[in-house]
């Protein structure tokens, strides 16, 4: 059985992401959270809502024991399934001025975001190579294409994030493995609920904040037979603010 593991897909664009990629491909799905469990059952109980399947499966992505640990479990206990989707989406913000940044809140951003992609990537991509198939789709952002003040941190590990994409797309090109990035602009989540979207919209061109399921679209799309050409590409999903 085919599925796809979405890291972070309890809340927001992950578990938009999870619910498109249970009805557009009928995978099953891997929800993925770091502590909120009822969030996570939520995202469940939505895909089971519209006739699809999957499991929790909580590790913390930038935690290379937990990581392993929770992955070749589940791999031992489902020698039936294979992960042949990876969606590299959980990502945290801790937002300052650079000059005032703690050490603390510079490693905690890059640490989930490169890191877990690292962890995460490095174990399911084992299985995706064996069998000469797999797409991997990893969630960047406008911070790290144009960069944003008050988000060094968050855009280096969305930078960092772009340019292993491009890297490792090379690398398992051959053996029909896709690695492609999204970057999403504003997006209605957690994240960005206490911006000010009244006086932000102001800069995007479409004039408003997107939806998490516009981004889940086009992350399926990518993860479609039809997108088997695209590799590498970072494609930008803003209203307009950056191209
Ligand atoms: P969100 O609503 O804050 O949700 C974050 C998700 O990540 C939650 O499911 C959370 O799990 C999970 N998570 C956090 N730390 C984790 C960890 N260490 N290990 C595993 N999972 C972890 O965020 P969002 O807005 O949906 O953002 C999703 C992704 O899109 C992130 O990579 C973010 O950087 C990116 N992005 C968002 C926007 C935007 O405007 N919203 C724009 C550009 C890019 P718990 O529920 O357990 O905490």
């Amino acid at each position: 059985m085919k599925c796809a593991l979405v890291t972070g897909a309890s809340r927001g664009i992950g578990r938009a992401i999870a619910l498109q990629l249970s009805q557009d491909h009928q995978l099953y799905i891997l929800v993925n959270y770091a502590s909120n469990q009822e969030a996570a059952e939520e995202t469940l109980r939505l895909i089971r809502a519209e006739g699809g399947d999957g499991e929790l499966l909580p590790f913390r992505v930038q935690n290379k024991v937990e990581v392993d640990q929770a992955l070749n479990d589940w791999k031992t206990g489902n020698p039936e399934k294979n992960i042949q989707v990876l969606v590299n989406n959980a990502g945290v913000t801790r937002d300052g001025l650079f000059m005032w940044m703690s050490e603390q809140d510079w490693d905690e951003v890059m640490d989930i975001s490169t890191k877990g992609l690292f962890n995460v990537t490095q174990n399911a991509i084992q299985e995706m190579l064996r069998k000469r198939s797999g797409r991997i789709v990893n969630i960047a952002s406008v911070s790290g294409m144009k960069g944003v003040a008050g988000q060094t941190n968050y855009s280096a590990a969305k930078g960092a994030i772009v340019a292993a994409t491009k890297a490792l797309a090379q690398e398992v090109a051959k053996r029909k493995i896709t690695v492609n990035a999204v970057a999403p602009g504003f997006i209605s989540s957690d994240m960005t609920s206490e911006l000010n979207e009244a006086e932000l919209k102001q800069m995007i061109p479409v004039n408003r904040f997107g939806r998490a399921d516009e981004v889940a679209h086009l992350v399926s799309f990518l993860v479609s037979d039809k997108a088997a050409y695209i590799t590498g590409e970072v494609i930008n999903i803003n209203g307009g603010i950056y191209s």
